[in-house]
């Protein structure tokens, strides 16, 4: 079923949808540690249906705990998190979720993530990769998640591909399977974690493109971890500059990138020109 989610590409209801300000996702004074290792330290936001985040922050900053956290893949040490008006994690005595509750959480907010390494299964081909979770997962029909699979991707430009093992496919190819892998069952949030980070240059755009059009033509809400950033500076509503387990900076990138105030935030986008 799809989740609170524009129409397809409207870029005018995408606008609408932000302006609308409807929570998506909202984290608050959420903390993290591993042993004595302080990873997240009190780190808020909130995201709006529709909107796109680019987390920015040097490498070992927290981003991939901070979306594993989101996605539920870790347990927190304080804090709340909520997607889609649900809080996640914990139940209301401060309990962790049972592996049961947790499922039935994250299947009905759907929290959608796509990694770094694609993560794909080796022994599927592309179509199955995407129809395979879609029927054991979310418990659609082999048919209709066949179809699902065919339009996804069409939509992510790999049709000529859908019998092929990963293995067979560029990184870039895989890439795009993993995008449509994760955004099959209409996640109400999508969360990227260096999408582009294991590729050779020359796959780069193949794969940020088709994060583009999921922002511009469906409104995706996208939180995206990434270095690149001319791509956050074109596709993102805000910015989110993380930094010593704290946000440090967060705006428009047209201000973050270009006029960062905090010092240490200066010091990071200079050396990533
Ligand atoms: P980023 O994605 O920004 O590079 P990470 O979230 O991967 O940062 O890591 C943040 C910090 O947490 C690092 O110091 C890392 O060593 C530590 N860390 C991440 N995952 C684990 C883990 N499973 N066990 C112990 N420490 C971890
Ligand atoms: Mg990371």
């Amino acid at each position: 079923p799809p989740r609170m989610r524009p129409e397809r590409g409207d870029p005018i209801k995408r606008a609408e949808m932000l302006a609308r300000n409807n929570v998506a996702v909202e984290v608050s004074d959420l903390r993290k540690s591993y042993d004595r290792n302080v990873v997240l330290d009190g780190v808020d936001i909130t995201v709006r249906i529709g909107e796109v985040i680019a987390l920015l922050g040097p490498s070992g900053s927290g981003k991939s705990t901070l979306l594993r956290c989101i996605n539920n893949l870790e347990l927190w040490n304080g804090g709340a998190i909520k997607v889609a008006g649900r809080q996640l994690g914990f139940n209301a005595h401060g309990k962790p979720l049972s592996p049961r509750l947790l499922a039935n959480a994250r299947a009905e907010v759907g929290v959608g993530m796509v990694f770094q390494q694609f993560n794909l299964f080796g022994h599927l081909t592309a179509k199955e990769n995407i129809a395979g979770p879609l029927r054991w997962v979310h418990g659609v029909a082999r048919a209709d998640a066949e179809r699902r699979a065919d339009e996804l991707l069409a939509r992510v430009g790999l049709s000529h591909r859908a019998d092929a093992l990963p293995r067979h496919l560029s990184g870039g190819q895989q890439q795009r399977v993993a995008i449509a892998r994760a955004i099959a069952p209409n996640p109400s949030v999508l969360l990227l974690d260096e999408p582009t980070s294991a590729l050779d240059p020359e796959l780069v755009n193949e794969v940020l493109e088709v994060i583009r059009r999921l922002a511009v033509e469906d409104g995706l809400t996208m939180i995206i971890s990434t270095h690149q950033l001319r791509f956050a500076s074109e596709v993102a509503d805000r910015v989110v500059l993380l930094a010593g387990g704290a946000i440090i900076e967060e705006g428009p990138a047209s201000e973050v990138l270009t006029n960062p105030r905090n010092p240490v935030a200066q010091r990071f986008l200079n050396a990533m020109e």
